[in-house]
């Protein structure tokens, strides 16, 4: 058994800071393995505010391999893929590599919902209006200190608490990269116009000005996006009035915009953490990384963060993760984001009005025609096209599998439990020794284009063969060792 196992006087394993959708699937992956988890959350009720509209291709995935797809369809909208890098308009190439190749428009209240719903239903205990604003740790353990001065202790904490991470602070960890240079207004309000006007004025203005939008949100409101260049007093929260004046300057109209449901402004800084991990303190999602949102990525990227570390950190408080399995998270994440803040910054670029971007742009809209180029970029903002680096091997090595057809049902319908799974179309191997972890589909149909895979909890290829011993020693080295 692991280091942690002999802890039992512990109330949690787990404290999360922040019930954001990073926090909430981070909870619900650990209660997959029985983990005792805490989240605290600083806000007494969700709050109503959209920032995400949608999942990407990946999230939509992990959705599916967690048999929660159903509820996100019914509350959703699909979409075609496409027009995501820096709003270029083309549309995916064929045979995207994925059973799931769509956008699904859902409002992030809803996604917040449904996966703190779902975290609940799993047995995690989520408490609001709690803030945490202090820890410490040992070598057992962390104590967290709330603000109404409660102290509790577990055995690791997570900070998913938002770009403006108190954890992070706490923890000492840099946050290197670029302030905000551009700030943009966003809200929801009711227009005084005709839809068609909004729609025709809309479709002119975006033929030059990227940074403006204006559209229909359901029930008469529209959301508004709208450069806040001349808004000086960025410490202040923006008014109807400040909309009104920014839309007059882009749109030559204010669309006699009125009843504002809420009203914001965000910024484009982009930064990411030194580290994801001192000792029992860890960083996920905006905790660890922020940019701006061009490209729908970031709720995206923290709830692949909270998918991968989930089952590692499992692993370590049940005692069978093998050494450096943890640390594998930082190694694998770090590297992501690090790619997403790059394609937010080359598109923050691409949005800009000057000459020299704009003619960057019009070369880039030409070399999307070839559909290598267009495929790269919709499976890098998508997330379909990451590949760890596992060592040397055939291309799949380290890519995530996608939903294959079974003799019986889906590949995605066999990994809702978040275990290890063996995918067997030879049926000549075991995962004996490993069994209370690892399940096998020994399934001569399965439409793989290798002899075996074995996949980890979040579905990316471990390792490719069929060689049992060959197995054993990869069972071994992301699993642990066999029980006796
Ligand atoms: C305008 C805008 C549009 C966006 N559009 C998209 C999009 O289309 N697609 C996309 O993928 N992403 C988008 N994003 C990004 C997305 O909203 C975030 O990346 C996502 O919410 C991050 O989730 P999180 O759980 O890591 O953090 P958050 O959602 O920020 O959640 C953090 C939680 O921690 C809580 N908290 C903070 N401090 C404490 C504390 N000390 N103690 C306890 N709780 C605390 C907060 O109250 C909050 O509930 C957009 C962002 C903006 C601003």
């Amino acid at each position: 058994m692991g280091e942690d196992s002999a802890n039992g006087w512990f109330m949690f394993d787990v404290i999360i800071a922040g019930c954001g959708p990073t926090g909430a699937m981070l909870a619900a992956e650990l209660r997959l393995h029985d983990v005792r988890v805490l989240v605290l959350e600083k806000e007494p009720e969700p709050v109503p505010f959209v920032r995400a509209l949608g999942l990407h291709i990946r999230s939509i995935e992990v959705m599916a391999m967690r048999g929660l797809l159903d509820r996100f369809l019914e509350r959703g909208k699909q979409y075609p893929v496409g027009g995501f890098f820096a709003a270029i308009t083309r549309p995916a190439p064929e045979g995207l590599d994925s059973a799931h190749a769509y956008v699904l428009g859902i409002p992030q209240p809803i996604i917040d919902e449904l996966l703190e719903e779902h975290a609940l239903e799993l047995g995690a205990q989520i408490r609001r209006g709690r803030e945490v604003v202090g820890f410490a740790q040992d070598d057992e353990g962390v104590t967290v200190e709330l603000a109404d001065g409660e102290r509790l202790r577990s055995r690791y904490l997570v900070g998913c608490d938002g770009g403006r991470s108190t954890v992070r602070k706490l923890l000492g960890v840099g946050f290197p990269g670029e302030p905000s240079r551009t700030e943009t207004l966003l809200g929801e309000m009711e227009v005084g116009v005709p839809q068609e006007e909004v729609i025709a004025k809309v479709t002119e203005v975006r033929e030059t000005n990227k940074r403006f939008g204006l559209g229909p949100f359901g029930e008469g409101i529209y959301r508004v996006v709208v450069p806040a260049e001349g808004v000086s007093d960025r410490a202040e929260p923006p008014t109807l009035e400040d909309f009104r004046r920014q839309l007059r300057a882009i749109a030559g109209t204010d669309f006699g915009v009125h009843s504002p449901r809420w009203l914001s402004r965000f910024g484009d800084a982009t930064r990411s953490a030194e580290h994801y991990r001192v000792g029992r303190v860890l960083l996920a999602g905006d905790a660890a990384h922020i940019h701006p949102p061009t490209g729908g990525q970031g709720l995206n990227l923290g709830v692949q963060d909270a998918f991968n570390l989930g089952w590692k950190l499992a692993a370590r408080i049940r005692g069978w993760a093998p050494d450096g399995l943890l640390d594998t998270y930082e190694a694998e994440r770090h590297p992501v984001a690090e790619d997403v803040l790059n394609n937010t910054r080359a598109q923050m670029e691409l949005l800009s009005t000057e000459p020299g971007p704009r003619a960057v742009r019009e070369l880039l809209t030409e070399l999307m025609q070839f559909d290598e180029v267009n495929r790269y970029l919709i499976e890098k903002i998508t997330a379909i096209g990451i590949r760890y680096d596992f060592g040397e091997g055939p291309d799949l090595l380290g890519r995530r599998l996608r939903d294959i057809d079974l003799k019986q049902g889906r590949l995605y319908d066999r990994t809702h439990q978040g275990r290890g799974l063996l995918l067997d179309p030879t049926e000549t191997l075991s995962v004996d020794g490993w069994s209370d972890r690892v399940d096998v589909i020994a399934d001569p149909t399965a439409a793989l284009d290798v002899p075996a895979a074995l996949l980890r909890p979040d579905g990316h290829i471990a390792w490719i063969g069929e060689n049992q011993q060959d197995l054993n020693d990869h069972l071994t080295r992301w699993f642990g060792k066999p029980a006796n």
